[in-house]
């Protein structure tokens, strides 16, 4: 089976050259182990900090070696008490079309409940992001006035929806095109979003928000963080879920200058990562699948199919090619 290879550390933009789609061989599962054949995986923005050598919360991706990730698949062979050929898995080995693992850690889904895909989106570490992220970390309360970045992407989408189900007054996103902005009022159920490529984030953000801001949930950094401390109202609180817009940059960032806020409106700003928030699975898997069934949270996904174009996939979330989650689909055959 092919799997995709890191052959060198990307300094800045990643390209495709820092890449090489390989050959590798399929091991026969051992005891306890299964045989996964691939389905779908998934390629985040995290993945670009594994690709640099420095030390963070999930350890470097290594050079020449099958490059990891969230995969959908189905057994093919099984030598795990609990596992049969044909069962549907999650697991950690993607940007591969075969995957033998410890059956550990895998988990067993159900296509009844969700299409196969949505276990790498809205039913997974994605909602459980926007989730936690939300209700925990950014202590959202009935009748808040939400601020959402990166609000046509994977998380953000579901931040949206999530404030609105749970009582937001006011929900507010941003996206880098009109097209997604339709998509936030005209479907997500935003009360306002606005292209943060069309004119300066400050003055967008004060017309959407004239009445300022409860909550800031930043997947973006830069001037999206500073024009959310500018309209935060006092005691207001940020969760910092990422900072997309400096993964690339070899610059460091120029804003937020406005920092002072913080201590003149005693703002909490806390960053996260979902993997503290796993004590909330149960909970937010049965409420998130409840909305999704009745059809109260909608969800996009983009498509790109074919092994060969993971890593355009990859560079494609980096750019906002994206609408929703993005997965590489690998068709059988
Ligand atoms: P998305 O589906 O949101 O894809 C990334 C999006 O970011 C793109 O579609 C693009 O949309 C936008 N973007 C890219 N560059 C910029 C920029 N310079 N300024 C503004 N927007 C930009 O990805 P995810 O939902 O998977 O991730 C969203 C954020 O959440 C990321 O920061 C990620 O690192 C973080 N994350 C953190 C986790 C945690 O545990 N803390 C877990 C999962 C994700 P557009 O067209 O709008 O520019």
């Amino acid at each position: 089976g092919r799997a995709w290879h890191l052959t060198a550390r990307p300094q800045g933009w990643p390209t495709p050259a820092d890449f090489a789609l390989r050959e590798e061989p399929v091991a026969a599962p051992g005891p306890g182990q299964i045989l996964v054949r691939n389905l779908s995986f998934s390629v985040d923005p995290y993945m670009r900090g594994r690709m640099s050598a420095e030390k963070s919360y999930v350890p470097p991706y290594e050079l020449d070696r099958p490059m990891e990730g969230a995969a959908v698949g189905i057994v093919v062979a099984s030598q795990a008490e609990g596992f049969a050929p044909g069962d549907h898995v999650l697991h950690g080995l993607g940007w591969r079309e075969y995957a033998t693992l410890n059956a550990r850690q895998a988990t067993t889904v159900s296509t009844d409940l969700a299409p196969l895909t949505a276990y790498l989106g809205t039913l997974g570490m994605i909602g459980l992001t926007a989730y936690a992220g939300l209700l925990r970390v950014a202590s959202f309360r009935e009748g808040d006035t939400v601020f959402v970045s990166g609000a046509a992407g994977a998380v953000g989408g579901h931040v949206g929806q999530i404030a609105k189900l749970k009582g937001a007054s006011r929900v507010v996103g941003s996206a880098g095109s009109d097209e997604k902005v339709r998509l936030l009022t005209e479907e997500y159920g935003f009360d306002a979003a606005f292209n943060y490529k069309s004119a300066p984030v400050a003055e967008q953000l004060r017309a959407a928000a004239p009445d300022g801001i409860d909550v800031y949930f930043d997947n973006v950094g830069g001037d999206h963080l500073e024009a959310a401390l500018d309209v935060l109202k006092e005691h207001g609180r940020v969760a910092i879920c990422g900072m997309i817009s400096l993964y690339n940059v070899t610059e460091p960032p120029s804003a937020p200058r406005n920092l002072p806020e913080v201590v003149k409106k005693r703002l909490r700003i806390e960053g996260f990562l979902v993997s503290d928030h796993r004590d909330m699975k149960e909970e937010f898997f049965q409420e998130v699948s409840a909305w999704v069934r009745s059809g109260e949270l909608t969800y996009r996904e983009t498509l790109v199919e074919g092994i060969e174009n993971g890593v355009e996939a990859f560079l494609g979330v980096l750019k906002g090619e994206n609408t929703g989650k993005m997965i590489v689909s690998l068709p059988e055959g």
